[in-house]
């Protein structure tokens, strides 16, 4: 089922919530809404659902408007940040309840409903945990429980609100990748809400980049990353460099030094803004002179698994140069504070406003 969003809107008071989103979601696809706290990533969430009305504009659901149609009636199926597990069912009870209370005359029969739960017990690789109560499981079980009950009644939308919000880090990185495969799999058209940047990119089809109640961008991971429509977009995606200066014939002018300008754009005297990130600048101990090189000293180094984490010091302003250096690479081996190094951006991955 694809979803079209036109010219949505949504205002609590004076307050724009969600400010004339129009959005196509493919069918099959699974859609991230990325945006910091307050951006109207749940308030559009609640839109597709039918729990909030626009204001202003339609929701379609594979071309037909969705405006009059109850919540119930939509084929959404819904996953929430906390577990909203029935504590007194055991987990089979709670994935055969939104069969169990269908309408008589669609209800599966006692048989299809134990195949049914079954078969997704084994989808989200829980099924011996069938006879157990909520409280017997983890928080990440207990989230791929909510995902199977949200699954049985067979929704033609998926909708997941911060579903991994409550999680430590280590189970919300197994179980994103656990999305990834279950939706590959299952191939149902899915909108997954998420202010975590790394989240986004890797669990998702196609990523919406909200502020403010607008969208900022919409496009593939690869795409938002890597060709990033504004500076919020870019430095939402991940850590990035800032330098101000002056742009003229394909290089950056920061503070007497000059940094390759990729995309040949003369940007006016004073108001260039270059961004850089830390992955795209490259480190080395030996002297090297010539232009699009920064003299620094190691301020900080820490290790963040396969990359050192670098800040450094330097002569172009007051903020400190963050660099990450890939731990295989010799200069990582000696690195250390009070060190004077060479930085040097990758002319293709400097960013200009
Ligand atoms: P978060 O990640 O913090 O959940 P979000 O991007 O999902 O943020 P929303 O929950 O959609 O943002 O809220 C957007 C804005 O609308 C917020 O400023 C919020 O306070 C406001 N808002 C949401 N629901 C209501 C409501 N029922 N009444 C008044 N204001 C609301």
């Amino acid at each position: 089922m694809s979803i079209e969003i036109e010219q949505v809107s949504r205002r609590f008071g004076d307050f724009a919530a969600v400010d004339n989103v129009s959005l196509s979601l493919p069918q099959g696809e699974l859609t991230a809404l990325l945006g910091p706290s307050g951006s109207g990533k749940t308030t559009l969430l609640r839109i597709i659902a039918g729990l909030e009305r626009p204001d202003h504009g339609t929701v379609k659901f594979h071309g037909e408007d969705t405006t009059d149609v109850h919540v119930s009636d939509r084929g959404v199926g819904f996953v929430f940040q906390h577990y909203a597990l029935f504590k007194h069912m055991t987990v089979f009870e709670n994935v055969a309840y939104g069969l169990k209370v269908k309408p008589r005359r669609v209800r599966p029969n006692q048989a299809d409903i134990h195949r049914r739960v079954k078969k997704l017990l084994e989808l989200v690789q829980l099924d011996w945990t069938a006879h157990r109560y909520p409280s017997q499981l983890s928080g990440g079980q207990r989230q791929r429980i909510a995902l199977a009950r949200a699954l049985a009644v067979e929704p033609k939308v998926l909708l997941l609100d911060e579903p991994f919000g409550a999680l430590d880090a280590k189970v919300r990185a197994e179980l994103r990748r656990w999305l990834r495969r279950l939706h590959d799999e299952i191939h149902v058209t899915s909108v997954f809400v998420t202010h975590d940047q790394e989240e986004a990119l890797e669990v998702s089809d196609r990523v919406v980049v909200m502020n403010h109640g607008r969208v900022e961008q919409e496009g593939s991971p690869r795409e938002v990353y890597d060709h990033p429509a504004n500076p919020f977009v870019y430095g939402f995606l991940g850590q990035v460099n800032l330098f101000r200066g002056r742009v003229s014939g394909g290089w950056a002018e920061i503070g007497g030094v000059r940094l390759p300008a990729p995309e040949h754009r003369d940007v006016s005297d004073a108001g260039a803004v270059a961004y850089i990130r830390p992955h795209d600048i490259e480190l080395v101990e030996e002297e090297i002179t010539g232009e699009g090189v920064i003299r620094a000293v190691v301020e900080t180094v820490s290790i963040a698994g396969a990359v050192l984490r670098v800040e450094l010091r330097h002569g172009l302003g007051d903020d400190l140069l963050h660099v990450e250096v890939p731990r295989d690479q010799p200069v990582a081996q000696t690195l250390q504070a009070g060190q004077v190094v060479y930085a040097r951006p990758k002319q293709s991955r400097v960013f200009l406003q």
